[in-house]
């Protein structure tokens, strides 16, 4: 089986995308993508996460071919290409319908700095992706644009969710963690009061903090980010 390795930390942070409540039934899907052979391994189009096994995910080139599986991909699958295409250190996308951010992008409302841990995006407001059909080439070009504009790691998604991606799987899963912690911490507190958003300053120096948290990044023990 091409890529087994892959395809089955596929199957395995499927499993963590629901036992960690970011997401429910079929909704969301994940990819890695394999420099050396320039394929990515996405999640399969509409199986539940407890029920994928490695055949199930697909390997695919960045143009749309099927190279490995009889299933048929993710409706995503031109999104996830879109970050490998445009962010040459992207190696996984993890996509959710969480329930906080999607409220929030559901609202037309920003993910702003309410809280600095927003911080582990590069960026003080998550950018938000316009709305477009879901597995469209029309909402993977909107995700592309997006990404030739912003250095920010995790975006809404318009009337639909949110995407993450990372220089690792484990680092796309926690920061898809952080952002819906972020967006559950805004919408409390935009439930009492009105938030004091951090000022640019403010983030900008937790940004330039975060490059220094934790153990040093060779370390076996050092984080992933905020979640991981
Ligand atoms: P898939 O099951 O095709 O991956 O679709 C889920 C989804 O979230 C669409 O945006
Ligand atoms: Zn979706």
């Amino acid at each position: 089986m091409l890529l087994e390795e892959l395809r089955q930390k596929v199957v395995d942070y499927g499993n963590q995308l629901i036992s960690s409540g970011l997401t429910v039934g079929t909704a969301g899907n994940i990819s890695m993508f394999d420099p050396e052979t320039g394929y990515m391994v996405i999640s399969p189009s509409g199986i539940p996460y407890a029920k994928t096994t490695a055949e199930d995910v697909v390997v695919m080139d960045l143009k749309g071919n099927i190279i490995e599986s009889d299933r048929k991909p993710s409706s995503e699958n031109g999104l996830h290409a879109a970050f490998y295409l445009e962010k040459p250190e992207a190696r996984a996308v993890v996509h959710a319908h969480s329930m906080y951010c999607t409220t929030l992008a559901c609202a037309g409302i920003d993910l702003q700095a309410t809280h600095y841990a927003i911080a582990d995006a590069g960026v003080a407001t998550l950018p938000t992706i316009p709305y477009a059909t879901y597995g469209t080439p029309e909402l993977a070009e909107l995700v592309r644009e997006e990404l030739r504009e912003s250095d920010s790691k995790a975006f809404l998604m318009a009337n639909h969710g949110m995407v993450a991606y990372g220089d690792s799987l484990e680092k796309a899963f926690a920061m898809a963690m952080t952002a819906e912690w972020c967006a559950q911490v805004q919408w409390r507190a935009m439930a009492i009061s009105v938030p004091n958003i951090l000022t640019d300053e403010q983030m900008d120096e937790v940004i330039e903090h975060y490059k220094t948290y934790g153990q040093a990044k060779t370390d076996d023990k050092s984080s992933q980010g905020y979640f991981g």
